[in-house]
């Protein structure tokens, strides 16, 4: 039997196991073949909707599509790799609970994808929540609207303030509509808390270089800054965050607030497990390297088994006419690479030619809130309403299976005939505190669930 072992299973990865479901079908079913994908999380994130999540217009549940309900043929393993062996056909797997052990194999696909990009500011990492993760969109969400709980009981000064200041750091894609969600979000509550005044929403994106948005040409990127400032933002170019600590923003031009909430969203770094734990070619920057078809290695010197796609693999972008040119680290790519890579090594184990990826750009499209948004192909400009109909239009026939288009659809519904859900669930985190505070002799001996959250 042979096995193939697919490290991570997000945009690549998912895409790849389900492709080589169906293309090794009768391998599968005569047991030749074994599928395993290695992930610590049971489902694919879509990121792209994570912005959304944040501003309560998609449930989080639907920005996740389980692996266990659309990969019937493959084995699913519950962990994380930590070492990939290639030269001894082995991965090293840390599963949730139990020993890490070694999980042989007869071919490796590599989708891990990327992570955060970190820079050693100090309190970052105590303060500072990421963007990348379901858990991230939800705990940023509920801490906006338990800070709204809480600033309305406080009578303005200082603290009220702070509950009422937002930062974000890092002006690309997923910054920018994070950004613009959360405060368009935080637009709409103020109509249900008569306590709070605009001016005292203090919003702050914050940009080393002295644009945002790099994919979209310098116009539509001056407009997306204006519409931000239109609304009460205050984008920061050129600027640097140079410290957190103690939940004071310090930044480079010397302006300093507390902030209630400090969200990270400065790009992506090669995932170590690539980057340092292989010994499979990797460029300087740590991701993958592989050739136009997907095989790991170059035209010179290949490697056998190994595969790799996504945003950690360094895709050589043949649609770009300009030599050594990579493949852009996005969805609308990680997919279609996932496809080109197992019909790839479907063609390879067949001993058939395989083809070279080529994908040229659909474009780019963000949201920037509730009825705004911004399209760009080459010199084509949509900007507003009909760039936001777009987007929804473009990400509900992009999410994976039926089942969650019909139910992502299905909020945007209900959405716009009731308005969006402002429920903050921050006490999740704290599921045992009312329960605890019911054993104790007076019965309310702990601190409130949301507190412990938003303090
Ligand atoms: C907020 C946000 C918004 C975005 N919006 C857009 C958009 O509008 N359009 C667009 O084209 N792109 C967008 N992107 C980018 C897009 O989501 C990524 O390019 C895409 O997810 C990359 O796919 P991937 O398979 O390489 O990695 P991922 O989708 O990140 O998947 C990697 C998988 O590997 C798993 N993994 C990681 N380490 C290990 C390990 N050691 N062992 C086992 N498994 C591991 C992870 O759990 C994950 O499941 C956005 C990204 C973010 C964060």
């Amino acid at each position: 039997m042979r096995r193939i072992v697919i490290v991570g299973g997000g945009y690549a990865g998912f895409t790849a196991a389900r492709e080589l479901e169906k293309g090794l079908r009768r391998e599968l079913r005569g047991g030749d073949v074994e599928l395993v994908l290695v992930d610590p999380r049971p489902y694919m994130t879509y990121q792209p909707f994570l912005p959304e999540v944040m501003a309560g217009s998609v449930e989080a549940r639907h920005a996740a599509v389980a692996h266990r309900s659309h990969l019937r043929r493959t084995r699913l393993v519950d962990g994380s790799v930590t070492r990939v062996d290639h030269a001894d056909r082995v991965v090293v797997v840390r599963p949730r609970s139990g020993e890490p052990y070694r999980l042989p194999y007869d071919t490796v696909v590599v989708t891990a994808g990327a992570v955060t990009r970190v820079f050693p500011v100090p309190g970052v990492a105590e303060q500072a929540i990421g963007m990348k993760h379901v858990e991230e969109a939800v705990a940023i969400r509920d801490r906006l609207l338990t800070s709204f709980d809480r600033a309305a009981s406080l009578p303005r000064g200082p603290e009220r303030q702070r509950l009422l200041t937002v930062t974000f750091v890092g002006g690309g894609f997923s910054g920018v509509e994070g950004f613009a969600e959360l405060l368009s979000l935080a637009h709409d509550l103020l109509p249900r808390y008569p306590e709070i005044d605009a001016a005292e929403l203090r919003f702050h994106l914050v940009e080393l270089s002295d644009r945002i948005l790099p994919e979209v040409t310098d116009r539509p990127g001056r407009w997306v800054v204006e519409q931000l400032e239109r609304r009460g933002a205050h984008v920061h170019l050129g600027t640097g965050l140079e410290s957190a600590a103690g939940g004071v923003v310090t930044l480079s031009t010397g302006e300093s607030f507390p902030s209630g909430l400090l969200v990270w969203a400065a790009g992506n770094a090669a995932n170590p497990v690539v980057a340092t734990h292989t010994d499979l070619p990797v460029d300087r920057r740590g991701y993958v390297v592989v050739r136009p078809d997907l095989r790991v290695g170059t035209d010179d010197a290949p490697v056998d088994d190994a595969w790799a796609a996504g945003d950690g693999a360094a895709v050589p972008d043949l649609a770009v006419p300009r030599p050594g040119a990579l493949a852009v680290p996005n969805a609308q790519h990680a997919v279609r690479q996932g496809r080109r890579l197992a019909r790839n090594l479907v063609a390879d184990l067949r001993g058939r030619p395989t083809r070279p990826y080529v994908h040229g750009s659909l474009g780019v499209i963000a949201t920037l809130g509730l009825g705004s948004g911004v399209f760009q192909f080459r010199r084509v400009v949509v900007r507003g309403l009909l760039a936001w109909l777009m987007h929804r239009g473009y990400h509900l026939l992009a999410i994976p299976t039926w089942e969650r288009k019909a139910r992502v659809l299905a909020v945007w519904t209900t959405a716009a005939l009731f308005g969006r859900d402002v429920v903050s669930l921050a006490s999740v985190q704290t599921p045992r505190a009312a329960f605890a505070a019911a054993t104790t002799p007076d019965g309310a001996g702990r601190a409130q669930p949301d507190q412990e959250v938003a303090a």
